[in-house]
């Protein structure tokens, strides 16, 4: 490490980062590792046959001393990155930057899914009848546009979103599945189970409720904050109603 500080002494990042009269294009990239995750956000200026890449701005931080994974580092670095766009670019047309994040995660989930449902994926193409053995068969697997396998269900003729209809499938124990988990938690603000599973208004990972109950069951502040149900002792019943007698020996009524 400190024999390539040398190094630095050549690197130069010159402060005048675009041609005149050019058309901008602001490329940003963003990593992550065990120690360490960061982004940054590069300008290319085109202007009269004449192209530069420049360094606009950066920024690191080290990873947190709580072991996390490399999945939610690498979403620590994208929200990093989406941070240092906003600065690069604030007048950046926002709806753009969600539809292209939106492209970036059904891209990710597709190639997780060409993984982890492969035979299904294959059968779903082919139009073949899925292998027996899927743990999708029940939930009657569809394939949309983008190639992304989808719960079919039966709500085809409700009026809920798309998403909601046909939720995306993701493998159970995937590090992205257990990623989202604890960001929709988050977001519901510390929900119990049944709300935190409302997740599959977009996603369906397979196996799914076992393991959001187990999110839930492993949150400090939920464990700490959970109130105690008030337990009454019973009162003593009447003679009447704990000793054998014959049918209605001893009738009542109630107003
Ligand atoms: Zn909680």
């Amino acid at each position: 490490m400190t024999s390539q500080l040398r190094i630095i002494q050549n690197c130069k990042f010159p402060r005048f980062v675009m041609l005149p009269n050019s058309s901008l294009q602001l490329h940003a990239f963003c990593d992550a590792s065990m120690t360490a995750y960061g982004a940054c956000a590069c300008i290319r200026s085109y202007s009269q046959g004449l192209t530069t890449s420049r360094l606009h701005c950066s920024k690191s931080n080290v990873a947190p001393l709580k072991t996390l994974t490399i999945p939610m580092l690498e979403l620590s670095a994208a929200l990093l990155l989406a941070e240092l766009e906003n600065c690069a670019y604030p007048g950046v047309d926002k709806g753009k930057g969600v539809e292209e994040l939106d492209g970036g995660t059904r891209l990710l989930i597709k190639s997780i899914q060409q993984v982890h449902f492969t035979e299904e994926l294959k059968a779903l193409i082919a139009s073949e009848t899925l292998p027996a053995r899927s743990k999708l068969l029940s939930l009657h697997p569809l394939l949309d546009a983008d190639g992304l396998l989808r719960v079919g269900g039966s709500l085809q003729n409700s009026n809920v979103a798309y998403d909601a209809k046909h939720p995306i499938f993701l493998p159970k124990c995937h590090p992205i599945t257990k990623a989202i988990k604890p960001f929709y938690f988050e977001k519901f603000l510390h929900a119990g189970p049944q709300a935190t599973a409302s997740l599959r208004q977009k996603y369906w990972p397979v196996g799914g409720p076992k393991l959001v109950a187990s999110v839930v069951s492993k949150c400090v502040r939920c464990f700490r904050t959970k109130p105690k149900l008030a337990e009454y002792v019973m009162g003593d019943l009447p003679t009447d109603r704990v000793q054998p007698n014959p049918a209605f020996h001893t009738t009542g009524i109630d107003f």
